[in-house]
């Protein structure tokens, strides 16, 4: 896996593709500043080696050329992030970016005009890539979130530098956190999903059976398997076409030595609302009228017995429905049992975006050993896919 480790950068133009996809507010001043913030290693790192940089983004999902998501919007933020005088190129290819490109010395750093801009980006169109790469000695891929989209800037520009191209720190940052978890983990392995839906995880759910020692599964997923198994789950939200599924998995996990852990108690409303009576019930017993939204005290507690002695977690998804404070305990338990776990020797690695944002939201950032900038990108790496933008830098 080459890294920009194993290149010196001296005199060299790295194009760099970043996920400079951040939120803008009306007045277009940055609100979340982590995406830039996050390449900016990479960035540091090329520039102290005497190189200089082309950052290349997309931001939002603009239809053709909209004024509201240029990236010059960004300019000012990332100028003053990166500690350098970003110049902003008003256009991706063409002669404008050859001339800023040409032009660039050694330290000096431009940001290209939003990609999508252009259909050829997400159309992956070769002749947009190979434009893209005439610009740079050296192709850098360190955005993780787009990594599973095989797109121009992506993926297919790659093969435009046969042997001049490599992962930034950020990106192989995730890929050497999900090898941990996926490939050289530490036993016992859990992992905990969570969050709305089985059929949404599905996929990871069977890829993962044969990684990890332990599962809990939570959150609204856990009622298809109660209701599967013969149990009373009142209004709780189920999906009755995959309770199949669900039964499948665990005749699968049973045959390949996993334990599965369900919620055997539940904190139940009368109402899906922050307001709505709750009650304490057994996750067979609810009751007509009442909705399992978040795990109860006994689950609780075995799932932190679970969490303690694990070496490996892999966090995805919230127990409850966390965004509601009457169902946020479970959630915030589990965050505090894996930090703990991880403050006890374990590797820990929370990704997809409900749990990323209950980690930020109850302050536990920096109490787990990782969190993974891209939802769509970690799901897809944990269903077993190779992703186009990491396959196209191995090479
Ligand atoms: P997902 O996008 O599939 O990871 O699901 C995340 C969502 O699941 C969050 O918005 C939670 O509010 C929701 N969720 C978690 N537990 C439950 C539950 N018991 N009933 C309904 N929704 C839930």
């Amino acid at each position: 896996m080459k890294t920009i480790n194993d290149f010196n950068f001296k005199d060299k133009k790295a194009i760099i593709r970043v996920d400079f996809n951040v939120p803008l507010d009306e007045n277009f001043k940055v609100t979340d500043a982590t995406r830039i913030e996050a390449a900016k290693p990479t960035i540091d790192a090329i520039l102290a080696q005497g190189g200089s940089v082309i950052l290349m983004s997309h931001l939002g999902r603009p239809k053709g050329v909209e004024e509201k998501y240029s990236l010059k919007h960004i300019v000012a933020e990332a100028s003053k992030i990166l500690g350098v005088d970003v110049q902003f190129v008003a256009e991706s290819t063409g002669d404008v970016a050859k001339n800023a490109a040409a032009n660039l010395k050694a330290g000096g750093v431009i940001l290209l005009e939003n990609l999508r801009f252009h259909a050829e980006e997400e159309a992956g169109d070769v002749a947009f890539a190979k434009e893209l790469a005439s610009l740079g000695d050296i192709y850098v891929n360190d955005a993780f979130g787009t990594a599973h989209r095989a797109h121009a800037s992506t993926t297919i520009i790659a093969q435009f530098f046969p042997t001049e191209k490599c992962f930034g720190k950020l990106l192989a940052k995730e890929i050497e956190s999900l090898n941990k978890v996926l490939k050289n983990s530490e036993k016992p392995v859990t992992a905990v999903l969570g969050g709305s839906k089985v059929s949404s995880k599905i996929t990871v759910i069977e890829n993962i059976l044969d990684k990890v020692d332990h599962m809990i599964i939570g959150g609204g997923m856990t009622f298809t398997f109660v209701k599967a198994l013969g149990g009373k789950i009142g209004e709780s939200i189920c999906e009755d076409d995959k309770m199949e599924l669900a039964l499948e998995i665990l005749r699968l996990a049973k045959e390949k030595g996993v334990q599965i852990h369900i919620p055997v108690d539940v904190v139940a409303a009368d109402d899906f609302s922050n307001t709505a009576n709750t009650k304490i019930v057994d996750v067979n017993e609810i009751p007509d009228g009442w909705q399992g939204l978040d795990a109860g005290p006994k689950s609780l507690a075995i799932f932190e017995k679970v969490i303690m002695e694990s070496k490996t977690i892999l966090w995805n998804g919230p127990l409850g429905v966390f965004e509601m404070e009457s169902f946020a305990k479970g959630t915030i338990a589990l965050g505090n049992f894996i930090a703990a776990a991880t403050e006890k020797g374990a590797f820990s690695l929370v990704g997809g975006g409900d749990s990323v944002a209950a980690v930020k939201q109850f302050g536990l950032e920096d109490k787990v050993s990782y969190v993974s900038t891209g939802g769509g990108a970690m799901l897809e790496m944990l269903e077993g896919k190779v992703l186009p933008g990491i396959a196209a830098i191995l090479d």
